[in-house]
């Protein structure tokens, strides 16, 4: 009789998800054959795809949307990422006061909005992707971050942003860790957590409720212009004659060639333990389970899956040269050995805590960390990408945009700066991997150095260049 894998015993070399591993996908879809129509058709089955098909039929139930994944649904960082939902639209308020101090407090508000109604959304649709309002603590583990951290309360009230200040004592004893110098404490209102493929399955769910198509196992080509919309072709040559087609194809983008330039795929590393046992449970506190993370450029992320195990991921953002992606780097055993030894300084009570769960995904950074909006073949080509590892909310509020420049041309938010310009380029290779090695050497440098930014990340910040994941 062949051995079967408990869940706790993933294969070794297996590289998917925690979460896609731990719920069932349920049946493979049919992919695409032949030649058929549709009034839209979206390219990537990930929350920015699904959305924007669900926010096409709650405007006009009468528009036939087609959805084309090139493997199965959240195959894509959707269903590989941490599982931290935020209200921001802009990859943290900094870093939109930074790039949109005109329109700031407007996508502050719009992110708000946002994600309640993300909120509401699964609780009508019956999707339990176990969402929790649990609110967001922040450690500094730099001598430097403490006084950042005091600094940043006073500045995020300025612009509606409740931040509490707890200091070593305090957020070492809401969750006990050596390292801990400091905690930003963010309260429930703009940050969940959830389990991202039970959220972008329930999407798919609710489009095919809706009598949206989706086919898996199909991957596009090539777009190009017919009369009176677009032609989308298949790699096994089947095609769907569309008026609009939607790009939702986020870090895989670079098969279509205008897109490249506006992004780079970075990999982003994984780990997900053993379920705590009660002991281990207690060791740690962290009784308010909030998501996590520390200061650094070079950043972890952490936090407690339903059933008590720890995600623990970040620090490592590896670029391959020529914008590489594919199953090939989903696993990288140096950069898992790293966050391993990293937890263990972390939480050496957990000492000996497995983690059989590991994994890599492509996130698709832009220059200024936030979405970009843009339109070719004449309006009938839209396409969003560039939410740079916060895209879990945003990406509802980007597929109501692409909605908009479909349906509702007037839409006031259409005028935005946020949707209209773009992010500075990323220079061709060979110049690309020069920039963003170097880059990311200068990062871990400011790290060491008390956070000192030496000459060429000042240069880059003063022309509002950055790299981040
Ligand atoms: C490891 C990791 C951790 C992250 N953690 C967080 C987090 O905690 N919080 C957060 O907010 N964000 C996080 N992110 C980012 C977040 O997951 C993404 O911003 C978001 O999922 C983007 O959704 P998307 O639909 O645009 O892209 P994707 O989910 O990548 O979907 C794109 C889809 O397009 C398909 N596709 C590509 N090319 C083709 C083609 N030619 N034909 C057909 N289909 C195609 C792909 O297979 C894929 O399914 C993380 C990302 C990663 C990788």
């Amino acid at each position: 009789m062949a051995a079967t894998r408990s869940r706790d015993d993933p294969d070794p070399g297996s590289s998917i998800s925690y979460w896609l591993a731990a719920s069932p996908g349920g049946a493979p879809r049919p992919s695409l054959t032949g030649a058929t129509r549709a009034d839209v058709a979206i390219v990537g089955a990930g929350f920015t795809g699904l959305w924007t098909a669900i926010a096409l039929s709650d405007t006009d139930p009468s528009v036939r949307v087609v959805v084309l994944e090139q493997e199965t649904v959240g195959f894509g960082a959707s269903g590989r990422n941490g599982g931290f939902c935020q209200a921001s639209l802009t990859h943290g308020l900094a870093n939109g006061i930074r790039h949109f101090p005109d329109e700031v407090a407007l996508l502050e508000r719009e992110g708000i909005a946002n994600l309640a109604e993300l909120i509401a959304f699964t609780r009508t649709h019956g999707i339990d992707c176990e969402l929790e309002e649990t609110g967001g603590l922040s450690v500094a583990d730099q001598a430097h971050q403490v006084d950042e951290f005091k600094a940043w309360v006073d500045e995020a009230a300025e612009h509606g942003e409740e931040l509490v200040f707890l200091d070593r004592d305090t957020v070492r004893a809401e969750v006990h860790s050596p390292l801990w110098l400091a905690g930003l404490y963010q309260p429930p209102g703009r940050d969940v957590l959830l389990d991202p493929a039970k959220l972008v399955r329930g999407l798919a769910r609710v489009c095919e409720e809706r009598g949206i198509t989706i086919h898996e196992r199909t991957r596009v080509s090539s777009v190009e212009r017919r009369a009176g919309g677009v032609r989308v072709t298949t790699d096994d040559g089947a095609s769907l004659d569309a008026g609009h087609v939607v790009v939702a194809t986020s870090a895989y983008s670079g098969w279509l060639a205008r897109l490249e330039q506006h992004f780079v795929p970075v990999y982003d590393y994984v780990l997900v333990s053993d379920p705590l046992t009660p002991e281990q449970r207690a060791s740690i506190g962290w009784h308010g389970r909030e998501g996590m993370s520390d200061s650094n450029n070079q950043f972890h992320y952490f936090r407690l899956t339903a059933d008590d195990r720890i995600l623990w991921g970040g620090y490592d953002a590896i670029y391959h040269r020529n914008s590489g992606v594919g199953p090939q780097f989903d696993r990288r055993p140096a950069t898992f050995e790293k966050l391993e030894i990293h937890f263990r300084r972390a939480f050496p009570q957990l000492g000996d805590l497995r983690f059989p769960y590991r994994w890599g995904g492509a996130i698709d950074t832009t220059s200024r960390f936030t979405v970009t909006f843009g339109q070719a073949l004449g309006g009938r080509l839209t396409y969003a990408l560039g939410y740079t590892g916060l895209g879990v909310g945003a990406s509802r509020w980007a597929g109501g945009i692409i909605r908009d420049f479909i349906l509702r041309p007037d839409s006031d938010l259409l005028r935005l700066r946020f949707v209209r310009s773009r992010p500075l380029p990323f220079p061709p290779e060979p110049l690309r991997s020069i920039a963003v090695n170097l880059v990311r050497h200068e990062l871990d440098r400011a790290d060491r150095n008390e956070g000192r930014r030496g000459i060429v990340l000042r240069a880059l910040d003063a022309v509002g260049i950055g790299f981040d994941s």
